[in-house]
């Protein structure tokens, strides 16, 4: 029998994989995932990473790996207008600085940190098995039994459910969840352009929702732009010269002639929040227990909260000799994510709803609250303190760039 097996091995499951395994070398952890080996190098996507997931990153030994394909966020402007005005007044800027000088967050293309993440599991002795998708859940009193796509059979101490915003172990466990779509789809691909972005990420808020340009390495950015899922989907069918010039629209000429040279992709949006994140033997991470808006990336983010904190649960468990399946354990980590969770949920909700529409009252306050932050650096540096993780009193060690 395992002691855990992690059923998704994307950013977040093999994170939790490699957290558990580091420090409790003896447990015997493999990872699950469904698609194919080698499909994660076709992903062409980048993520807002902040400051305190990298601190976990560098426990893990796999930062300075990352680092030379970073790039740093040294300044964040955020402008509210409509989509045909010529010009787009500045409403509030960020420094990227968030403690000893280092940039609140870093972008990082999704390749890289997948290629990190996998390599320390393999140093670490976790092994990933591709292909296999998880299809049965049947709990007993000492152990789960997951079925596979194949018809097999594993027996595992606690699973842990890492497999997307659709989880199948989620619905297997019997466990709700509150769910809406939005509507919208955000786009996403990488552009060049001509000038330097000098590290500057911005975010525009137009009447279709957010449209964020966000810097990586070598005069390249890559874009998240919400539409209506019909406008998404005519954008990324469309071709490329009239996609340029539709974002040339919305984003004007500020870095020169802007080309596309990644593939343009729609997701569609919605929030999930499942109603509990453990059951018997088993516990969620991820977008599994919160798939949320990109509106402040922070999506990810979330996810690496739960990968320090259940780790962090289970770890401390085997430590003094309990059961680290058992469902009175693994509360302890749902009452502490959930909160976190959910304010995060609604937050990026109301934000959404809130600039995702072109009523004039409603675009006067919130121009007029975001004209009061840019003017109390207080209040500023209270909010990149938030959004870098590194403020919070119930950060889980990890997070605080300790080893658990
Ligand atoms: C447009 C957009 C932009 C975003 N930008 C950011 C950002 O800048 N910063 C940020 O923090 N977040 C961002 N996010 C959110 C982020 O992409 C997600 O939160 C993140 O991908 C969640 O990771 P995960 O590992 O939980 O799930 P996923 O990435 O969905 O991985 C789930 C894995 O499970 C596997 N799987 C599924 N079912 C099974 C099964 N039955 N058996 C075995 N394996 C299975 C899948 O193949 C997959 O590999 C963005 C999201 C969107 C849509």
């Amino acid at each position: 029998m395992r002691d855990m097996l992690v059923v998704g091995g994307g950013y977040v499951g093999l994170s939790v994989a490699v957290a558990v395994k580091q420090a409790a070398p003896h447990l015997d952890v493999a990872v699950l995932e469904a698609a194919p080996e080698h499909v994660w190098q076709k992903d062409m996507r980048a993520s807002a990473i902040i400051a305190a997931a990298i601190k976990m990153l560098e426990v893990f030994g796999i930062w300075d790996e990352i680092e030379p394909s970073a790039q740093p966020i040294n300044k964040m402007i955020v402008t509210d207008s409509k989509t045909s005005d010529p010009v787009r007044p500045v409403f509030l800027t960020f420094d990227g600085e968030a403690e000893d000088g280092k940039p609140f967050a870093h972008m990082i293309p999704n390749v890289a940190m997948v290629r990190a993440l996998r390599g320390a599991c393999e140093r670490l002795g976790v092994e990933i098995r591709h292909g296999l998708g998880a299809t049965g859940l049947k709990t007993h009193d000492t152990h789960a039994e997951i079925t596979l796509s194949d018809g097999s059979n594993i027996e595992t101490r606690l699973v842990v459910a890492c497999d997307g915003a659709r989880s199948h172990l989620r619905d297997l466990a019997g466990i709700k969840t509150v769910r809406w779509d939005y509507g919208q789809s955000g786009i996403v691909t990488t552009v060049e352009h001509e000038r330097p972005h000098n590290g500057c990420a911005e975010e525009h808020f137009l009447p279709s929702g957010p449209f964020a340009i966000l810097p990586l390495k070598n005069n390249q950015s890559s874009l998240v732009w919400t539409e209506t899922t019909s406008d998404a989907n005519r954008l990324v069918r469309s071709d490329d010269l009239v996609f340029e010039e539709e974002l040339e629209r919305r984003f004007g000429h500020k870095l020169g002639a802007l080309k596309v040279v990644g593939d343009k992709r729609a997701f569609p949006l919605g929030l999930t929040l499942a109603r509990a994140f453990v059951a018997p033997r088993l516990a969620l991470a991820g977008d599994a227990a919160h798939g949320i808006h990109p509106i402040s990336g922070q999506g990810l983010n979330l996810g690496f909260k739960d990968v320090a904190a259940l780790a962090e649960t289970i770890v401390d468990a085997d430590r003094l000799g309990l059961d680290i399946g058992s469902i009175n354990i693994l509360e302890r980590y749902q009452a502490w994510r959930r909160f976190d969770t959910f304010r995060m949920g609604v937050t990026t909700d109301v934000l959404n709803r809130l600039f995702s529409n072109d009523l004039a009252p409603i675009r006067i306050a919130r121009d007029f609250g975001l004209g009061i932050v840019d003017r109390l650096p207080g209040l500023k540096s209270y909010f990149i303190g938030q959004a870098a993780g590194t403020t919070a009193k119930d950060n889980p060690r990890l997070l605080a760039g300790q080893t658990i």
